[in-house]
């Protein structure tokens, strides 16, 4: 391709994103795939000789596009927005036409200095102290783009751990740097980020989850407790993350109670207000952020609401020094005469090379402009009213948290498994996207004002089509026809993707909590492996008893294997219900089958085996995806007449 065509082939390009994002309501937002579809859509060797154009771009229509899932559609209400703008667009189109790599100031000056202006620009926008300014002169504070939230966390967290490190050193110099590493513990609350334990994990310090109050908000008694009960264990508390607006719900961290507590044990406080940060562009929410004085650093994703498209996370620090100190590192080839004098980003943060990012922040500010960034926000926010209203107005719905901002979190009154069944249902169209959350015990689902586009007709809509699904969850199962009952009971946990349900058989109304199945060989190595497993999926925190029963009846081969799937309360002994998936004698088969069997269900119910090998040995469990779980290994005893 030359000049003149990509001339041509940009404009067609950018035509296709136009028509893409102002048609994106026609689209089916979570797409209708299954694992592994793109492959046969593509040639199994990479092409020899160069394809034409035109053959690469039809290929996004044909190969792409169905498997996206379009964070871009106000249909979109999974996870937190993901938005993009046409200012921000064009800012990266830039950006990687220059694609200069500026990790020191001499390494791209506009790069660098871009950044600290619009840092500047952004930390007054949103209310920031001015200790986090680049231009004010009593601190070292300032601002940096970092690649996402979780990155910011971690590099607070080095700075923070480097800071304790040389002022315990100070106070006892025959201590190592790994000694007190040892005995550091960090903090947060259990409704914090999953990025912050793996944050310390990195930094293999302890990490000591801290209980939220039941607005889901951590507070400075239960961090008092917390770090009393350390201390008086000989650990050394350094580093607090507080979350304004958490994942599940968007509970905000009271700063002001935690400031005072961490001010007096010299602890860092890092603020993750990943999603929520771009609401203290107006002024009325920034009473959330009370307290914000107390803290060390910040962060926020312009790349969430701000229309600035990932990736583009904003951190600022009061102290450039304690990240200096944990990064630095000075080899002779990055060295240059302006070194000190000027800002060399590769200091304050991971990796060395950076993308100009700055470039499409400025163009968003610039191009909307302080008022029309409060205005999107105050869309989104009035949005969410309008959602939470609907949900208020029917009775078979309750709100188990309060509202934030564009954050609506919903279940159907009653048990889990209903809310879980609806949000399956609601999926299933691929009309609307939603993903759940567990609060403290309740599976509930989230709903997030996500598009700069969505509208109150796009929200009735919505809510019609989640009326509609929770009118066909609670249709009495008796008025289903089987094979109505049978997709209910098999689609149940797609979700989760980890998980799959299995009847006792195809035709009964029996639904599970939520239960796993495997294929394994008999041998507890694999059996350890695989709770271990799901132990680090967070459905509980250590290995999980086992009971194992032996099966007393005979077993007669395959064409029995149906009756065990069955049920049959008598023929497995149990107590209570258990729900079977023939096991297979092969040990050869890989770990990583587990679990997700989800595609092979039908086959599994049809011919009770997967693929050619023999069930011979049945597992079942029941998983509840809230943390109780109970994992029972039923061998049958092979007749040998
Ligand atoms: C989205 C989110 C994160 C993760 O953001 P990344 O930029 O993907 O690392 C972290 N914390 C909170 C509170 C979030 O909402």
């Amino acid at each position: 391709m030359d000049a003149d065509e990509f001339r041509q082939r940009g404009k067609e390009m950018v035509d296709f994103i136009a028509d893409y994002l102002t048609t994106i309501r026609t689209r089916r937002v979570f797409p209708n795939v299954k694992p592994g579809y793109m492959r046969p859509l593509i040639d199994e060797e990479a092409p020899k000789q160069g394809e034409p154009w035109d053959q690469i771009f039809n290929d996004i229509e044909r190969v792409i596009m169905p498997g996206i899932t379009h964070w871009q559609s106000p249909y979109m209400h999974a996870y937190f927005p993901a938005l993009n703008s046409y200012p921000s667009l064009l800012g990266d189109m830039l950006a990687n036409s220059l694609n200069q790599i500026g990790f020191t100031w001499a390494s791209s000056p506009a790069c660098t200095e871009l950044e600290t202006v619009v840092m500047d620009w952004l930390a007054k926008m949103i209310g920031l102290p001015n200790d986090f300014l680049h231009s004010h002169a009593d601190t070292t504070g300032g601002g940096v783009i970092q690649t996402t939230a979780s990155e910011a966390t971690l590099v607070a967290l080095l700075a923070a751990r480097k800071e304790v490190i040389r002022r315990v050193q100070a106070q006892f110099p025959y201590l190592s740097p790994a000694e007190i590493n040892g005995r550091l513990v960090a903090y947060c609350s259990d409704q914090a980020h999953s990025s912050v334990e793996k944050a310390c994990l990195i930094g293999l310090v302890k990490l000591n989850l801290v209980p939220s109050d039941d607005k889901l908000r951590l507070r400075g008694s239960s961090l008092r407790q917390a770090i009393a009960k350390d201390k008086e264990n000989g650990l050394i508390p350094f580093y607090l993350c507080a979350t304004l607006g958490t994942t599940g719900a968007c509970a905000f961290d009271n700063l002001i109670e935690l400031g005072a507590i961490c001010e007096r044990e010299n602890i860092w406080i890092h603020v993750d207000a990943a999603y929520a940060g771009t609401a203290f562009i107006c002024p009325e929410f920034r009473h959330l952020m009370n307290g914000v004085e107390f803290t060390h650093s910040f962060a926020f994703n312009p790349s969430k609401w701000m229309m600035v498209h990932f990736d583009c996370t904003a951190m600022w620090v009061k102290s450039s020094a304690a990240l200096h100190r944990a990064f630095n590192v000075d080899p002779l080839y990055l060295q240059h005469e302006n070194a000190g004098v000027a800002i060399d980003y590769m200091h304050w943060q991971v990796p060395l090379s950076r993308r100009f990012r700055a470039l499409k922040l400025w163009f968003v500010i610039r191009s909307f402009g302080i008022e029309g960034l409060q205005k999107h926000i105050r869309n989104g926010v009035r949005m969410g009213t309008l959602f939470e209203s609907l949900v208020k107005a029917d009775k078979r719905f309750e709100l188990p948290a309060d509202r934030h901002l564009g954050l609506v979190v919903f279940r159907l009154k009653g048990d889990n498994e209903l809310t879980e069944q609806l949000l399956k249902e609601i999926n299933s169209g691929g009309q609307i996207h939603c993903v759940p959350a567990s609060i403290k015990g309740k599976y509930i689902i989230r709903f997030t004002v996500t598009a700069t586009s969505t509208n109150s007709d796009d929200i009735n809509r919505d809510w019609k089509i989640i009326q509609a699904a929770a009118s066909k969850i609670l249709r009495p199962l008796d008025s289903l026809t089987p094979q109505e009952r049978r997709n209910k009971m098999k689609n149940l946990h797609d979700d989760f993707r980890m998980s799959l349900v299995l009847s006792n058989t195809p035709h009964s109304p029996c639904l599970i909590n939520g239960s796993f199945a495997a294929i394994l060989p008999l041998n507890t190595r694999h059996i350890y492996a695989m709770t271990h497993e799901l132990s680090q999926r967070g459905l509980k925190n250590s290995l999980l008893p086992i009971s194992t029963r032996r099966r007393t009846k005979n077993y007669s081969g395959q064409q029995t294997i149906c009756k065990q799937m069955s049920m049959d309360g008598s023929m497995i002994n149990s107590d209570q219900q258990k729900y079977l998936v023939p096991m297979t004698s092969s040990s050869s088969l890989p770990i990583s089958r587990q679990g997700s069997l989800d595609s092979r269900i039908e086959e599994i119910l049809e011919n009770n085996s997967i693929g050619n090998t023999k069930p011979n040995e049945f597992l079942t469990t029941t998983i509840s995806p809230y943390g109780h779980m109970d994992l029972n290994i039923i061998v049958p005893k092979i007749n040998k007449e």
